[in-house]
């Protein structure tokens, strides 16, 4: 824990009245991390099936059948498309992000009341421009909000400052949108009034007009506004009682630092 003048001895831009330094946290460039894994995977014999997509399961003499069909048949409409291919896998991972429950529920089988309710909350981030440098060295986190961590300031590896995610409560209107992914991505220049004040409770310095829209992510929740925030959920056959199936709901932030971890706990379970 620090004080507040010793964390703004470090960071002269910062305005805070203490601060807790964690000095091995950092950031990495998600897609490269991504790709290595891929590049590792395959190298252990994986292979990847791209542009295809999971319509439905069916448990059947205690094994999963998965239904599978290339995306484009389906990106447009979502019933009536046939599956050009079964599989009938020793494991099955649910790992379908904002789809995931929507997937959970096309498998026959699967009880629903194991299925939690889906909530969506977009977070959108703001870049900095017009600053000849990054006004801070280290991320820096405010005291996190309902729903997301507060807008906090990443400086990325291109040295690009970014402010996000903010969070903004999302309706889906059916488990066919999530289903298709038919989510709005854009992010609203107007949001930036209210990244300002945020922002300039810990960088009171920041220059009216500086902040352009950057990119969004929606996460996929589990509780809803007002609740109280959910933990990942993992559930295996001793669960759900479906054998070689394996169901992940809610894996928002910090789902990509917790990969790893997330994947060894699966492998020791459930392989
Ligand atoms: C704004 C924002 C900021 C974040 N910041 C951080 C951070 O700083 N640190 C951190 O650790 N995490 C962060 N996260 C969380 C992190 O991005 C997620 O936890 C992580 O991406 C989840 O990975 P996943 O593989 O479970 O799901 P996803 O990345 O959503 O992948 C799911 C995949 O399943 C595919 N899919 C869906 N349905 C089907 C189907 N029927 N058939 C076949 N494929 C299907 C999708 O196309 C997709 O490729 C952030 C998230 C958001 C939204």
């Amino acid at each position: 824990m620090l004080e507040g003048f010793e964390a703004m001895r470090m960071e002269p831009e910062l305005r805070c009245v203490k601060a807790l330094l964690s000095p091995e946290s950092g950031i990495v460039d998600t897609h490269s991390f991504t790709l290595s894994l891929v590049g590792q995977a395959e190298n252990s014999h994986a292979t990847f099936s791209y542009n295809t997509v999971v319509l439905s399961g069916r448990v059947e003499e205690e094994k999963m059948h998965l239904f599978v069909a290339e995306t484009g048949s389906f990106e447009s409409r979502c019933e009536g498309v046939v599956a050009e291919l079964e599989l009938i896998p020793n494991l099955v991972v649910n790992s379908a992000g904002l789809g995931a429950q929507a997937l959970a529920k096309r498998f026959h089988g699967l009880r629903h009341r194991f299925i939690p309710s889906s909530h969506y909350a977009r977070g959108c981030y703001f870049t900095l421009s017009g600053a000849k440098s990054p006004p801070f060295d280290k991320l820096v986190y405010p005291i996190p909000e309902e729903g997301g961590l507060g807008v906090h300031v990443t400086v990325d590896l291109n040295g690009l400052v970014k402010f996000g995610p903010d969070v903004e409560w999302i309706e889906c209107r059916d488990d066919t949108s999530s289903f298709l992914n038919k989510f709005d991505y854009g992010v609203n220049p107007q949001r930036a009034e209210r990244f300002y004040p945020e922002i300039r409770k810990y960088y009171p310095d920041l220059k009216d007009g500086s902040l352009e829209p950057g990119c969004s992510g929606i996460r996929p929740k589990i509780t809803g506004p007002g609740q109280k925030a959910a933990d990942f959920i993992i559930q295996g056959e001793e669960t759900h009682g479906v054998p070689g199936l394996v169901t992940l709901f809610g894996i928002e932030s910090p789902g990509l630092t917790s990969s790893l971890a997330i994947a060894e706990h699966l492998a020791n379970k459930f392989l």
